[in-house]
């Protein structure tokens, strides 16, 4: 039998703005634990969040790079649920009216061909803070200098088919948040994480199967691995007689393997209502118009111009501009050099050392 997997991907991004999403505190990585969390992120008795505008423009500038619908009016929401590192008790985020709507993007192959993947949304909401079980025996602590950082969530359609497809994918993500200059897309601090929703269906079948979602993965590696072996788990599964059922995983990378986390909860489950403390934020054609001006040179479209002003093959040009750093530093040797396809040439190899 031939299995085809599908795959959608949920990406958080943090942010790169200064402060928080509805409060003043520092969101900058690495302070002392609980020295940047003020009475709006401890949820104190009296306390009213003021969104962030910058959050917004950086919304607005991901969509506009996503191809995609801006919200006009958009609504945060809060979705209840109980953690330790959730003071308030809910999250404050979008649902029905999130600030990015319908998008697409393109992802390149390694084999030279490409493919649309549709954006189903993307919308704002705060990050919770963290519960660190190392360093306390028997005992958990709480930091909560992360509880309020803005994040986008950026939700893919169940477009993917391989793993491969799947981290090109989130290549793009990557390359466009940190080419947009929205967030340091530093996936080992946390910064872009992803959880993968797998199934598995007969090729040719058009209904989709039972998914699980795999949480947190915050590399390119572990996702690619993550996906293979959880794809494989439910293959295996299936044939012998088993049925998946839709839950949330974990994935080992020590021992290369997901492992059941919880059943999955719906969006009942959360009692999502309108946040009664925040109107709805209402943007106008001017603001998006003007974003849309100000946005930089995208990894595409810089890709498409090392093609044609260097005269490099489209593997080679896409491979130079999806970073924003690499390219930079390209267009550096190039110049310096006068010899394009031979700086292209060495900077990829360097890449690889
Ligand atoms: P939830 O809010 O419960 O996580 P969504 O419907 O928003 O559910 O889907 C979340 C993600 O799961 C999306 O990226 C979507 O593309 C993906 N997805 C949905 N169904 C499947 C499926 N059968 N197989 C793989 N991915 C799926
Ligand atoms: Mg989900």
């Amino acid at each position: 039998m031939e299995w085809e997997v599908v795959i959608g991907l949920e990406v958080h991004v943090q942010l790169s703005t200064q402060s928080k999403i509805f409060s003043g505190a520092s969101t900058a990585f690495g302070a002392e634990p609980n020295t940047q969390a003020c009475a709006i992120d401890l949820a104190m008795p009296g306390t009213l969040p003021v969104p962030n505008e910058e959050a917004f423009r950086y919304a607005v500038m991901f969509g506009l790079a996503m191809n995609a619908e801006i919200g006009k009016r958009s609504v945060f929401e809060r979705k209840n649920y109980f953690y330790p590192d959730l003071p308030k008790g809910y999250q404050t985020t979008q649902l029905e009216k999130p600030i990015v709507g319908a998008g697409q993007i393109e992802i390149h192959l390694e084999d030279g061909s490409s493919k649309t993947v549709r954006l189903h949304h993307a919308h704002l909401e705060e990050d919770a803070g963290k519960s660190l079980h190392e360093d306390f025996h028997g005992m958990s602590g709480i930091d909560l200098n992360r509880a309020g950082t803005p994040l986008i969530e950026i939700v893919s359609e169940p477009d993917m088919r391989s793993a491969a497809e799947a981290v090109a994918y989130l290549k793009k993500i990557h390359g466009i948040v940190t080419c947009l200059g929205i967030s340091d897309g530093d996936m080992s601090q946390g910064s872009l994480r992803c959880d993968a929703n797998v199934s598995v269906r007969l090729k040719g079948e058009e209904e989709l199967g039972t998914r699980t979602e795999i949480k947190n993965l915050n590399s390119f590696r572990f996702i690619e691995k993550a996906i293979k072996v959880e794809a494989q788990r439910q293959i295996d599964l299936i044939e012998d007689g088993g049925k998946v059922v839709q839950e949330t995983r974990l994935y080992d990378s020590d021992k290369n393997e997901t492992r059941s986390m919880r059943s999955k909860e719906v969006a009942n489950d959360y009692r999502y209502f309108p946040c009664p403390d925040l109107l709805p934020v209402v943007i106008s054609d001017e603001y998006i118009e003007q974003i849309r001006t100000e946005l930089p040179e995208l990894p595409d479209t810089k890709c498409a111009r090392f093609e044609k002003d260097y005269g490099l093959s489209a593997y080679d040009a896409d491979q130079l501009s999806q970073d924003r750093g690499t390219a930079e530093y390209f267009e550096q040797v190039a110049a310096q050099s006068g010899e394009p396809k031979l700086a292209a040439n060495w900077v990829m190899g360097e890449q690889h050392c």
